[in-house]
């Protein structure tokens, strides 16, 4: 990839680049909605990115190119930074520069940009990320900031670059699992703090993803319900976060709660418990324990936080009846969107074959996208 995105940058804009960045995609493997619960969660960087090539310009021009739109976009390096429309690609790194100066960071003047990706986007691996921080990379490359900026600062910068330009409400998540990122390694996040660190992740272990593209009519609506609810849950309770009360004081208190705000709260505190006895298990190699978790905390999305769907459950109900497989369960918001499965190496064509065939036959034919990966290393200058 790093040969293909240097051939892309000469010929979109006739030189070499002076800095080629990568950023992998990830996969939330345990903790789900614990994020902004002030909680714990485990995800992998994937061997899958977008990879970015820059060098600098000295007329003042920012000029960028991907495949993704297949345009070249040009800004003034002395304009103010702007929102080009929702859907455009170019805002998240045009989010990027506007962030830099929040982190005492300056902002790169003028620039030749490209990327190319073969991470596939909206597929629940946070290709979003992935651009956030490549770029991020690439403007610290040429305005000389690399070596001077912390880590947990390129992460805060995509964080930013997404929450307050792109305007989705993302936890720390998705960029602190692509900047942290180690191969064979998960990433543990305690969000709070944010703290970051890694767990090697047991030898043998691979994942899939299946992408239903299938997404609830009011995704945004029901995440923000989901998160309200799990507000009043912890205001009854008389804390700020969730992660500041426990089981047993929640079951002291149930007649505080409406039925609802119960669930959420009892399987917001179930899964960062399931973080924990995860990242216990994979410290035994204990495979079979971790995918009994990852299936448990499947079923409390099902049934308690109720944000799975009945496309997830079907491909989490034939996974768990496969062979060579740890355990499965939906990856990221839910609401629509994709599940993981860990399996062992020998899991191949012939079981994804059955797991498409009993997915077909209850969902009209439809298929989903089946992609195989495995850890990979963190954002870094390549
Ligand atoms: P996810 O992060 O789950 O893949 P999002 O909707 O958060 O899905 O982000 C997808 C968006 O990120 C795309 O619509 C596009 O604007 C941007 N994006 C993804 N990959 C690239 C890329 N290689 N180059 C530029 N922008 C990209
Ligand atoms: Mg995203």
């Amino acid at each position: 990839m790093k040969t293909q995105v240097t051939s892309l940058f000469r010929s979109v804009f006739g030189r070499e680049p002076e800095f080629v960045t990568r950023a992998p995609g990830r996969i939330e493997f345990i903790g789900n909605h614990t994020d902004y619960n002030g909680g714990t969660v485990l995800g992998a960087s994937i061997d899958r990115g977008v990879w970015a090539a820059i060098a600098k310009r000295d007329d003042g021009k920012r000029r960028f190119y991907s495949k993704f739109s297949d345009t070249l976009l040009e800004f003034p390096a002395t304009a103010p930074v702007r929102q080009t429309g929702d859907a455009n690609w170019v805002n998240y790194p045009l989010g990027v520069i506007a962030a830099m100066p929040a982190f005492g960071l300056r902002a790169p003047g003028g620039f030749d940009f490209c990327d190319l990706s073969d991470l596939p986007p909206g597929s629940g691996m946070s290709s979003s990320a992935a651009i956030e921080l490549s770029s991020a990379l690439a403007f610290l490359g040429i305005t000389g900031q690399v070596e001077k900026t912390p880590r947990e600062t390129v992460v805060k910068i995509g964080k930013h670059a997404e929450n307050h330009f792109v305007g989705v409400p993302c936890g720390i998540l998705d960029q602190g699992v692509s900047g942290f990122g180690k191969k064979d390694h998960l990433v543990f996040i305690d969000c709070l703090g944010p703290r970051f660190a890694t767990v090697p992740m047991p030898a043998g272990a691979h994942f899939w993803i299946f992408n239903t593209h299938t997404k609830h009519a009011l995704v945004d609506g029901l995440y923000a319900a989901r998160n309200r609810e799990c507000m009043e849950a912890a205001k009854a309770l008389g804390v700020s976060l969730l992660v500041e009360t426990s089981l047993p004081a929640l079951e002291a208190s149930r007649e505080k709660l409406s039925a609802d705000a119960y669930k959420r709260a009892r399987h917001v505190l179930e899964e960062i418990d399931r973080v924990a006895r995860v990242t216990a298990a994979l410290e035994r190699g204990d495979l079979p324990v971790v995918g009994q978790l990852l299936v448990a905390s499947h079923r409390s999305s099902q049934h308690q936080f109720e944000n799975s769907t009945g496309t997830l459950d079907t491909l989490v109900d034939a996974l768990v009846e496969t062979p060579h497989v740890y355990g499965a369960r939906l990856t990221g918001g839910g609401f629509g969107g994709a599940v993981m499965a860990l399996t062992d190496a020998a899991f191949g064509e012939a079981e994804v074959s059955a797991v498409i065939a009993a997915y077909a036959k209850k969902h009209g034919g439809a298929k989903p996208d089946v992609l195989h990966c495995q850890t990979g290393d963190g954002a870094a200058v390549m």
